[in-house]
């Protein structure tokens, strides 16, 4: 994986590669051949009266784990919110087969939110509150919780909740759909070193399931290292997508590390 990259690469995909990357691209993207849960084509979004994303395209093939990797006001989370469908975008189309899971920061929730781990789970699959809780749903919140095993925190208030616990939920939240792809923006920034450690057996394990894909968006480096099957280095349009070994390393890229280490 640490192999340094041919210079004179001729593994050129055959279709021509997005308009974002110079046609001299060292990296590899997927093959394009494979069944894939999303595309970005060509992806242009507006705010504010400012272009924050600019023609990017990329796909992401089942099962796949990609590392959404760039700097501060890189775009990443409004990437995220356009796959969402949260955010219109001025051009370009964003393309799903099936259902997408969303793990939020943790930073954004208000963790005094008077609710408990299985109404807000639960909330997910009926999309909406308020949640009284149904036999049968309460037992899918459970199954939901024990993939991520969590299944001692059914009935906690979220406010009692540590940073690894409460990203646990937000985990069983967004599996509890069957999603085809999950969208986890900085899972671990606020999460204490345990808490962490665990996160990054999950996502460990869902980086080597084949049926679920998912993107993540993190500044920890052993995350991306331990997770990438690919890298997609964002900066307001596409720098760069190909494999963890092209990326990691490089000088260029080394810089985007470190931001969530030493939070909480
Ligand atoms: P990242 O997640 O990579 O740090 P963001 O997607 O959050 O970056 O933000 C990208 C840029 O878009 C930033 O300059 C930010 O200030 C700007 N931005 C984000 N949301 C809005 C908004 N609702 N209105 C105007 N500008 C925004
Ligand atoms: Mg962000």
């Amino acid at each position: 994986m640490n192999e340094a990259p041919q210079e004179d690469d001729c593994d050129v995909p055959e279709r021509p590669p997005p308009s974002s990357l110079a046609p001299s691209s060292r990296y590899t993207p997927p093959d394009g051949a494979m069944p894939k849960v999303l595309e970005v084509r060509g992806v242009s979004v507006d705010l504010g009266g400012r272009r924050i994303l600019d023609d990017v395209t990329f796909f992401v093939p089942k099962g796949e784990f990609l590392c959404l990797c760039g700097p501060n006001g890189a775009g990443k989370s409004t990437l995220l919110k356009t796959i969402l469908g949260l955010i219109k975008p001025a051009s370009g189309e964003v393309v799903l087969s099936g259902r997408v899971g969303y793990v939020p920061q943790r930073k954004t929730f208000d963790r005094d939110f008077p609710a408990t781990a299985v109404e807000l789970i639960v909330a997910n699959l009926r999309g909406g509150w308020p949640v009284r809780v149904k036999e049968a749903e309460r037992k899918r919140a459970r199954e939901a919780l024990a993939r991520v095993g969590g299944e001692k925190l059914l009935d906690k208030n979220l406010a009692d909740l540590s940073g690894g616990e409460t990203q646990r939920v937000f985990l069983a939240r967004a599996l509890i759909t069957d999603p085809v792809l999950l969208v986890l923006d900085e899972p671990t920034a606020g999460v204490d070193v345990q808490g962490r450690a665990e996160l990054m057996v999950l996502l460990e394990e869902i980086s080597r399931s084949d049926e679920l894909a998912a993107i993540l968006v993190t500044h920890n480096l052993a995350a991306v290292s331990r997770t990438a099957e690919r890298i997609l280095y964002l900066d307001g349009r596409v720098v760069a997508w190909g494999l963890p070994g092209e990326l990691l390393g490089k000088r260029r890229f080394s810089a985007l590390f470190g931001d969530d280490a030493g939070e909480e």
